[in-house]
């Protein structure tokens, strides 16, 4: 299973981060129905119960899981585009609109009052645990980005060869990698050399 990262500060831009490029070579995370589902496990927004019916499901039914996984890579594909838009300043198009809609409206859902450690809390949760269903928080996260989200806070990371977005919610907004660890500390290594051989 590929190690996944869940980083971005947003789960709509987790789901683009998906796919990253390592070496200046294109990787997919996504690489089977398997690692989708891994991934919504890991991401937190399917409620356990429905993710182990939905991986039973999936598990007996090799078509049903092809076709979510090409669901899940033609969201991540709209997301990166609406990524791409806002981040820029610019409108996102009635396609990109059009792929979070269909997410939603194949997903019909309700909503449910459960118990929770010190309280209660309001989840929305699918009708049948099934195909786009599982997608639904991602198409929904995505739409109250649009919605909701404060747009300049989407950006790409600073690494003009890294393909990741972050939702920078920094309180000074000076969030410019996808992480520290990798980008960050690449550039910061450039700089010191750079320093310490006059460049
Ligand atoms: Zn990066």
């Amino acid at each position: 299973m590929p190690d996944f990262i869940f980083n971005a500060g947003h789960l709509a831009l987790d789901l683009v981060n998906t796919e990253q490029v390592a070496e200046g070579v294109p990787v997919d995370l996504l690489d089977s129905p398997a690692a989708l589902l891994e991934w919504l496990r890991q991401s937190g927004a399917v409620a356990p119960s429905d993710m182990k019916a939905a991986e039973k499901a999936f598990l007996r039914d090799k078509a049903a899981s092809g076709l979510l996984l090409q669901q899940a890579r033609s969201l991540r594909s709209a997301l990166r585009h609406m990524a791409e838009a806002i981040s820029g300043g610019r409108p996102v198009s009635a396609q990109i609109l059009a792929a979070i809609n269909a997410v939603l409206r194949q997903s019909p859902r309700v909503l449910e009052i459960m118990r929770q450690k010190g309280g209660y809390a309001l989840q929305w949760r699918p009708q049948n645990a099934d195909g786009e269903a599982l997608l639904a928080p991602v198409a929904e996260a995505a739409a109250r980005l649009l919605a909701e989200g404060d747009h300049s806070r989407v950006r790409k990371c600073a690494n003009p060869t890294c393909v990741l977005y972050v939702y920078d919610t920094t309180r000074s907004r000076t969030r410019h990698w996808c992480s520290m660890q990798s980008c960050g500390n690449r550039a910061k290594a450039a700089r010191f050399y750079g320093k310490h051989h006059g460049r």
